[in-house]
């Protein structure tokens, strides 16, 4: 082995994200300096299953002073420094194969296999292409690399409430306002509320009103009231608030959050019939508020990357002066080629290490799944971290 020359690269050990990144804890949205190591656990990529869950942090870095890449894209923006990592699919070239074909030597390598076949037999082996799922630095994304920012979470808690009542307090979420006795849920699109009176006659003791349209409206007006008995019991075991729809959202088993999400986009969301996917296409309109941001992380928790746009027009007589935000349920993977660096700067830098050697980040209206940087101090189930010659 030759020793390489030094390469001067400032603060090349200071890896981590900007110091205005959140992590998502069981406690909500937390800046660096309260997160309580040993104690808060963050939403990370586990390999084994293929899906997200609860990852205990057990440490921080803080860095002053490093050098800060951002990436950007028309429908995505990180700041990071060079070396912080991300769950990726890498193109990777591989040869199984280890005994020659042509004379039935057996070789230790795939690699060792295909040089014989070339010099012994003149033989050219195709080389095999497949995608390894790693954790790999900013600095050595290639074209190919697709990055994930997402991916589908078993957080393994479970509300005691059924998945209809689950799907029920989405519609009341999404087109539901309070009372003191309890919700009602109004709706007067025609597919919608076709839906809803079978939906609500069959699953649960409420009242059904109806209004014909007035002025510009064209299309009748209904109201499904929940018994106040009924919403008195399901409040209880669900302990579902507008004001704490987070807590809610993370409560929630896969099954359940699937159902409350289709509940609340079919209350307050719009198709998008580019798209064939049931939920890709999809987007949600929102006042700004604590319902807003439990529908980011709800859309994060299904696999998707919540794309957020703060709308400037807004109803002010029906939200009054809050802003609308629209948040898609967007694609999770970004190909390295379509994530340039769009400039450089010097900025302190901090990133958590976790069980599992992912987290979920927030710059922004920006969520995330992202790698934690650092020298292992603990064990990971399966994933390498490859560190491959610059190359974008
Ligand atoms: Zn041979």
């Amino acid at each position: 082995m030759t020793e390489k020359p030094p390469v001067l690269r400032i603060n090349n050990a200071r890896r981590g994200c900007t110091t205005d990144t959140r992590i998502l804890a069981r406690r909500g949205w937390l800046t660096y300096d309260v997160v309580v190591v040993g104690e808060d656990e963050t939403i990370g990529y586990n390999p084994a299953t293929g899906k997200n869950e609860w990852t205990p942090i057990v440490g921080l870095q803080h860095y002053g002073d490093a050098e800060v890449w951002k990436l950007q894209n028309s429908w995505f923006t990180a700041e990071v420094t060079p070396g912080h990592k991300w769950l990726v699919d890498q193109q990777v070239t591989v040869q199984t194969e280890t005994a020659c074909t042509e004379c039935g030597r057996e070789f230790a390598t795939g690699r060792g296999m295909t040089k014989h076949r070339a010099d012994v037999h003149g033989v050219l082996t195709p080389r095999r292409e497949r995608f390894e799922e790693q954790l790999v630095a900013t600095r050595d994304f290639k074209q190919s690399t697709r990055i994930y920012l997402s991916k589908p979470a078993d957080l393994g808690d479970q509300l005691p409430i059924t998945d209809d009542e689950a799907e029920l307090i989405g519609w009341i979420f999404g087109d539901g306002y309070m009372e003191p006795s309890g919700p009602t849920i109004v709706q007067s699109k025609p597919e919608q509320v076709h839906y809803l009176r079978g939906f609500m006659a069959a699953h649960f003791p409420c009242g059904e009103y109806v209004r014909e349209p007035e002025g510009p409206q064209t299309h009748r007006i209904y109201r499904w009231k929940l018994t106040s008995e009924f919403w008195c019991d399901l409040a209880s075991r669900s302990k579902a608030s507008k004001d704490d729809a987070l807590n809610f959202v993370l409560s929630l088993s896969v099954s359940q959050r699937e159902a409350f999400v289709r509940g609340f986009l079919s209350a307050d969301g719009t198709r998008d019939p580019r798209t064939q996917n049931d939920r890709l296409g999809y987007a949600a309109f929102q006042v700004s508020g604590p319902v807003a941001e439990a529908i980011k992380v709800a859309a994060y928790l299904e696999g998707y990357r919540p794309d957020t746009r703060v709308k400037t027009e807004f109803d002010s007589d029906r939200f009054g002066m809050q802003p609308m935000e629209c948040i898609g349920f967007r694609t999770p993977i970004v190909k390295g080629r379509n994530l340039p660096v769009v400039g450089t700067r010097t900025a302190d830098v901090w990133g958590p290490t976790t069980t599992l050697g992912t987290w979920t980040a927030r710059q922004d209206q920006e969520i995330f799944l992202t790698a934690t940087d650092v020298r292992r101090r603990t064990s990971r189930p399966g994933l390498t971290s490859e560190c491959s010659p610059s190359g974008r």
